[in-house]
């Protein structure tokens, strides 16, 4: 599908938990033949009375359907724009464009995945559960939180069945030594098909070290402002072949090999 903007309806934007909303919009036209799993849009949030966003915010795709023209997203309030589109109410009217970027690589053909997401990280691989879950491939998931009350199990699995292992900030449980064992005897036990990974630069690490030859994706969270490919503002290095080479996260990405991404993530 061509990138558009669609004029949106709001349908929902209730809040999950202290700090994340879901928002369900209307799209004018059918968007879920043509969006995968890690693609993203960039939101134009609305001016209030207190706001005014200037540049539109990229999101994840966190869910589409089951209508032809739902969309879904699952967000931080945490700023000038997320504050913003918190305020929306439904019947209200919100522009969005896309669907942009490389999403996740997926294949019926494969008996398992793990998927290992912290934060806003889970909204973005979200819609890999029931791309795996419909083609019979088992999920194992370890998802990493401040504390249980901001994990988000129910908003992420959405009923599919999955080994899940979680982690909290709060009991030191997500600190990367008690972490690493227990990714290793995962790997060891269960032999994934393909590791992904979005939401922390700590897990993105540990992750390249310890994957060896076993496949793995990532969906870099970095700041943009055009999402077009022209303002390169989220440019960054990546190492291909041996080679050290430059690629647009909003265009070449958001999804990259593990092993490709070099340097340091801008995220927390
Ligand atoms: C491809 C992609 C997918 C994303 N998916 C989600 C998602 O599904 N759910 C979610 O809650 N968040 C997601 N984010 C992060 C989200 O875009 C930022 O949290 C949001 O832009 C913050 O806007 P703000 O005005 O509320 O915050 P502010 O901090 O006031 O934002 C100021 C500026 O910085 C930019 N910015 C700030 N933080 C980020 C960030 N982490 N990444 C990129 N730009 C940032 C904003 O676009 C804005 O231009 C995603 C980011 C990217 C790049």
């Amino acid at each position: 599908m061509k990138v558009g903007t669609h004029a949106c309806t709001v349908v929902e934007n209730r809040w999950v938990n202290a700090r994340y909303k879901y928002l369900r919009l209307a799209c004018p036209l059918p968007l879920a033949r043509h969006t995968v799993a890690g693609q993203f849009f960039q939101l134009a949030c609305p001016v209030t009375d207190t706001e005014a966003p200037f540049l539109r915010r990229p999101m994840s795709v966190y869910g589409i359907g089951p209508e032809e023209d739902r969309i879904e997203f699952l967000y931080h309030v945490k700023g000038v724009g997320t504050r913003a589109l918190e305020r929306l109410k439904p019947g209200g009217s919100l522009t969005i464009v896309g669907p942009l970027g490389a999403g996740f690589s997926f294949s019926s053909d494969w008996k398992r995945v793990l998927l290992v997401a912290r934060g806003v990280g889970l909204a973005t691989m979200a819609p890999l559960v029931p791309l795996a879950a419909r083609a019979g491939v088992a999920i194992t998931a370890l998802l990493s939180a401040r504390a249980p009350a901001d994990l988000m199990r129910e908003e992420f699995l959405r009923g599919a069945p999955a080994d899940l292992h979680a982690v909290f900030d709060s009991d030191g449980g997500s600190a990367v030594e008690r972490v690493e064992p227990l990714l290793g005897r995962i790997l060891e036990r269960e032999r994934p098909d393909m590791v992904y990974t979005c939401g922390s630069n700590r897990l993105l690490a540990l992750l390249q070290n310890i994957l060896g030859s076993t496949a793995g994706e990532v969906a870099l969270e970095q700041q943009m402002a055009c999402a077009m490919g022209v303002c390169l503002s989220c440019v960054r290095l990546f190492n291909e072949d041996g080679t050290k080479v430059f690629h647009r996260v909003c265009c070449e990405g958001p999804v990259f090999p593990i092993a490709a991404v070099a340097g340091e993530v801008q995220f927390g």
